[in-house]
């Protein structure tokens, strides 16, 4: 790949307690092309929603980055102050979350908070803005938006609603739309359409996506790469096709079973048993071990890195090769 449009280099986010640490996020890397759809997929629970909230300057609080960095375009984004973040997150970043009234306020119009984004970023003035904002709704499907515009959040349906929050979260041009869970709170009628939509518009603006969900299906049908998230680390990365064809990691083979079986020569697979570790109680080794179904006696003591692993890289014993171990 050229130039990456995102780099995050071994991310280490903490959550310090009265009791100790709390390591959320442990040595996470991986980097999204200019225009490109990455997905991140993982239970609850694995990370995934922090490593995009650690790009967007938005941990919960104790949560913070320990160590690693994060370049966007080439720029650290890590260690930016409040309004720096602020600034970047509107101009730079998109960012769509589950609900979206998180992202709207009820008291305004959508046509204010779409002409306030708007303006806050490019230079037009209120009646181009106004413009812009009619456009960007029509983009993402509202019917009648020169009416449309005037009205509140609260008049639009969900499915509407997280139309306009896509059509915010590309107000100013952003080179990356976060987007966590999108289709989550709403109807199942209505999630495959948002999905199609959220990847229709981020290409037609030249806007790459990292699109975070705990659905492998939804990854299947809109990503191009796609990084698995075990308690808080990359269990494996690579194109999303030879992910799901060809999983080099026994957990991301338990999570096909999710989907339905694209391969027809591959036998049906089983759900994983157990449960993903609290973060205080992550197991020594492979994170994995207590519900892989391949453990060796290796795996509970050493904890593996990622590496090639046919046409992904896994962190997985399975794969060391010659040079590896055990
Ligand atoms: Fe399973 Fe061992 Fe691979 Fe972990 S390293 S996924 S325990 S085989």
């Amino acid at each position: 790949m050229g130039s990456p449009l995102l780099e995050v280099r071994h991310l280490r986010v903490e959550f310090p307690t009265r009791r100790g640490t709390l390591v959320a996020l442990d040595d996470v890397s991986f980097e999204i092309a200019p225009g490109e759809v990455l997905g991140v997929v993982g239970e609850s629970g694995a990370g995934k929603s922090l490593t995009g909230s650690a790009i967007i300057g938005l941990l919960p609080p104790p949560g913070r980055i320990a160590a690693g960095e994060i370049r966007l375009e080439g720029r650290r984004i890590d260690g930016l102050s409040a309004d720096e973040m602020r600034r970047l997150r509107g101009r730079h970043i998109g960012a769509v979350f589950q609900d979206p009234l998180t992202s709207l306020n009820p008291l305004y119009t959508v046509g204010r908070q779409l002409v306030e984004t708007i303006r806050a970023h490019l230079p037009l003035n209120e009646r181009a803005a106004r413009e812009r904002a009619i456009a960007l709704l029509r983009d993402t499907g509202i019917p009648a938006p020169e009416s449309r515009i005037d009205q509140y959040p609260h008049q639009f349906s969900g499915g509407m609603r997280q139309r306009v929050v896509i059509a915010l979260a590309l107000a100013a041009e952003p080179r990356l739309v976060i987007a966590d869970e999108p289709t989550t709170a709403l109807d199942v009628s209505v999630q495959a359409q948002i999905i199609t939509l959220l990847k229709r518009v981020c290409r037609e603006h030249g806007a790459a996506v990292m699109l975070v969900t705990h659905d492998m299906g939804v990854i299947a049908e809109t990503c191009d790469r796609v990084a698995v998230m075990y308690a808080g680390r990359v269990a494996e990365i690579g194109p999303v096709r030879d992910v799901i064809l060809r999983a080099a990691h026994p957990y991301t083979l338990g999570l096909m079973g999710s989907i339905p079986a694209m391969d027809t020569q591959r036998e049906r697979l089983l759900q994983i048993d157990g449960a993903m570790p609290r973060l205080d109680a992550i197991p020594p080794g492979c994170a994995f071990h207590p519900r892989c179904p391949q453990a060796l006696e290796h795996c509970r003591r050493e904890r593996p890195e990622l590496r090639p692993a046919g046409a992904t890289e896994a962190a997985c014993w399975l794969h060391a090769g010659a040079g590896g171990r055990p």
